[in-house]
């Protein structure tokens, strides 16, 4: 039931800096967890650790019960939903969503099952011939969440993916999130230090501060003490 399992979680850089220390945190299997705090608290470090993007110093963690703690990248089942986007410029639309397919060289039926079915679902049909360039910034990141999805990933992590956008637009995109999410069944942590976007979004919030794992419990605990 549990599907991310985190304990004892610390990073310290090169420079000294101990960004986080001594974490603990789980994620029940198909929640929608928001990990919140404020700016320098530590969340993005937690990210990358998590995905492998950096060595961690200390700590364990558990992803569907296995230990990926020191495992490459690639072999996590982890998918990452940048801020920016960061989709392939010089790539269309049903290229950008099908590059992790073919770089680990799914068959081509499986490919094209599975693209097919991320396209309906983001409903990107109309885009799929397009360059990055032409899209708003919702399309861009429609592409990016259908990117990571086509991969079925067993966690996707969200590093503030709608922080640059306006209201209007962030309001249309949450709704989009939570709809995907009910679809696909995936465990989602979702980084912000917006709060009223976590009361929105999340099942479960883990609340950072200064390093440390302050709070970790449903929505309703956290924001409605007793
Ligand atoms: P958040 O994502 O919550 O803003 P970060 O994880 O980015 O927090 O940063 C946590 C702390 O670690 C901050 O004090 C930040 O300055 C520091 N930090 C982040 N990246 C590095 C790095 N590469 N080297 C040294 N310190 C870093
Ligand atoms: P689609 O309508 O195909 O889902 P988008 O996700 O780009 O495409 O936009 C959906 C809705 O989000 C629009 O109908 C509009 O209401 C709102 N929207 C899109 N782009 C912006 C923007 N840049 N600023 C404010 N609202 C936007």
């Amino acid at each position: 039931e549990v599907a991310l399992d985190v304990r004892g979680l610390t990073k310290i850089y090169p420079d000294g800096t101990l960004a986080v220390d001594d974490i603990d945190f789980s994620i029940n299997d198909g929640d929608f967890c928001v990990l919140i705090g404020p700016s320098g608290c530590g969340k993005s470090t937690t990210l990358h650790s998590l995905v492998g993007k950096i060595p961690v110093t200390e700590g364990e963690i558990r992803l569907g019960g296995e230990e990926i703690t020191d495992a490459p990248t690639y072999e996590r089942d982890i998918g990452l939903v940048f801020q920016d986007f960061q989709l392939f410029p010089h790539l269309t639309v049903g290229e950008n969503i099908e590059y992790g397919l073919q770089r680990l060289q799914f068959d081509a039926d499986e490919q094209e099952k599975r693209v097919t079915d991320i396209v309906e679902m983001m409903r990107l049909e109309p885009l799929i011939d397009r360059q990055p360039e032409e899209l708003s910034a919702g399309q861009k990141q429609r592409v990016a969440l259908a990117r990571s999805m086509v991969l079925e990933p067993k966690l996707l992590l969200l590093d503030e993916p709608l922080g640059d956008m306006d209201y209007k637009l962030q309001k249309h995109m949450e709704r989009e999130l939570l709809r995907l999410h009910r679809e696909l069944d995936t465990t989602f942590v979702y980084v912000t230090h917006d709060q009223t976007q976590a009361m929105r979004l999340a099942d479960q919030i883990v609340v950072m501060n200064d390093g440390k794992v302050e709070q970790s419990d449903s929505v309703e605990r956290v924001y409605n003490e007793p």
